[in-house]
């Protein structure tokens, strides 16, 4: 597998040397991967904007370019294996959510944007001038940095990817430096589909490589997944280069609220896998429990039970539920934040320490007894940790909307009840850019993802994303001269 960069359908050497990838469940270095330079993005940005007008890429009428599309689909299915084990062996998910959720989720991603391209419409628009018609256009908005982040990098790459060429861009990828083999993978398996060379553009590296992009003059659009501070920074550095548009999806705290008449078992089933699933490192994890009082020791008996029997181990064991964190440095993080909530005087039941093994193990944590201005009810950990607190009854419904809105995050929340009233007027009362009743937060190519507040801006998967990635342009034509 070739570890350097891809720019204008050539594998290069990068200018700033090499950076390991590891292994997170042996903390061993699996590859080293090339570090892009600004001459390199600058190459890179530069074989894009070529590549936008090329007659090869621009020129081909959309059923070519929807076949493209159909290609790499099929290419990923084709290396569905391959891909899984690559995802598991740098990130650390388990064998099983890298197959069904991560691999299959690209392809079908793919799939149903190639779907897409041959039904990518304008409108025609009633304006008050006589003898004047007006329609509207969807065109490419150009070249488009995809910078994405190590939780589920192939998946939310699909996400970026497959509307971005599905709408006739041209991208520079820049994958995190944490976890880039897949990335580079599908590049490869780009290549392969038979896109036009240009329109496919990698640069590996770390966070410099981002921000060189995200101050270029040449990138009309940078979609960005990834923490909301360095969504700031991008948001910064497109306002002091070109105002690029930026799409920003960010961090997240999201809520669950348990109502007293919720099914307990359900609930707990679903907190559980919305809680823990790649070890708690899910953007929409729901990390602050609100329970009603009168069934809090039931539900934290069985919650308890719940994590406390997930079988920990590398990703790579078809027996493991729960693999390692993703970096040495990330499990610093979750550490110190534990620590803090036990200073803060959060009461724990379970966990609370690394799990025996090599890799970045952490044992799924809970903390009763939490306070809502506790570290813990309000930084992202980004681990398996969940943070209890609970309320009176019904009648603190309001009370508990205003609480589960305290936050800078909005991306999503769930809501356990089984009465229609309780479940609307949290939906509508909660700010985030997702609601889920009486299931776990997952994003479906069919519905928009994004977040309100300090989430992001703009959204993702469906027609949203064809917005995301398109400049409207407004056509009048006078015929009455
Ligand atoms: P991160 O912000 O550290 O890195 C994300 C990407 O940004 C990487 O490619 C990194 O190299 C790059 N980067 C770093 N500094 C940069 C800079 N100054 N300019 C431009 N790019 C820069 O995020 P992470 O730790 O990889 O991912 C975890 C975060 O992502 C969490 O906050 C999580 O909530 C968020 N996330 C959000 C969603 C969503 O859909 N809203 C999905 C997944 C993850």
């Amino acid at each position: 597998m070739p570890t350097r960069l891809f720019i204008d359908g050539e594998w290069t050497e990068a200018s700033g040397g090499a950076l390991p990838t590891y292994d997170p469940a042996s903390a061993t270095v699996i590859e080293e991967v090339g570090a892009a330079g600004q001459a390199d993005v600058d190459a890179a940005v530069a074989a894009a904007r070529r590549a936008l007008d090329s007659a090869e890429w621009a020129g081909l009428l959309p059923p070519q370019r929807a076949a493209l599309l159909f290609r790499l689909a099929d290419l990923i299915d084709q290396h569905h294996e391959e891909l899984a084990q690559l995802e598991t062996r740098d990130q650390g998910q388990p064998i099983g959510i890298s197959r069904q959720v991560s691999v299959s989720g690209a392809a079908e991603h793919f799939r149903y944007y190639a779907g897409w391209v041959t039904k990518i419409q304008g409108t025609t628009n009633p304006v008050s001038f006589p003898d004047t018609f007006h329609y509207t256009r969807r065109e490419p908005v150009g070249v488009n940095a995809l910078v994405t982040p190590w939780n589920f990098p192939l998946m939310i790459l699909a996400w970026k990817l497959a509307p971005a060429l599905a709408t006739a861009n041209t991208v520079v990828i820049k994958p995190s430096e944490v976890t880039p083999l897949t990335t580079i993978r599908l590049v490869e398996l780009t290549q392969e589909a038979g896109f036009p060379r240009g329109v496919v553009n990698l640069v590996t590296g770390d966070g410099s490589v981002g921000a060189m992009l995200s101050s270029h003059m040449d990138v009309d659009h940078l979609s960005y997944t990834g923490s909301t501070a360095v969504g700031k920074l991008i948001t910064k550095a497109s306002a002091d280069s070109n105002l690029k548009r930026v799409t920003l999806e960010l961090g997240g705290k999201a809520p669950s609220v348990i109502a007293a008449d919720a099914d307990i078992d359900a609930a707990v089933g679903g907190n559980i896998a919305g809680s823990t699933l790649n070890s708690g490192q899910v953007c929409a994890a729901c990390t602050r429990f609100y329970i009603d009082k009168k069934r809090e020791q039931e539900f934290v008996e069985k919650l308890a039970a719940g994590v406390g029997s997930l079988r920990i181990g590398p990703g790579l064991d078809e027996s493991t539920q729960l693999g390692p964190l993703v970096s040495e440095r990330h499990r610093d993080h979750v550490e110190r934040l534990v620590g803090v909530g036990r200073d803060e005087g959060a009461e724990l039941v379970v966990g609370g320490q690394r799990s025996d093994g090599d890799g970045y193990f952490y044992n799924p944590t809970i903390f009763t007894g939490v306070r809502d201005e506790m570290t813990i009810m309000r930084e992202e950990v980004f681990g398996p940790v969940l943070a209890v607190t609970s309320y009176e009854d019904d009648d603190e419904l309001t009370d508990l909307i205003t609480r589960a809105n305290d936050t800078q995050y909005g991306l999503a929340a769930m809501v356990w009840t089984r009465d229609i009233k309780t479940a609307q007027r949290l939906s509508a009362g909660i700010k985030a850019g997702g609601v889920f009743v009486n299931m776990p937060a997952i994003p479906d190519m069919a519905a928009p993802w994004g977040g309100y507040k300090a989430s992001g801006w703009g959204r993702e998967m469906g027609p949203w994303a064809i917005d995301a990635y398109t400049e409207l342009k407004s056509v009048w034509v006078n015929y009455g001269y």
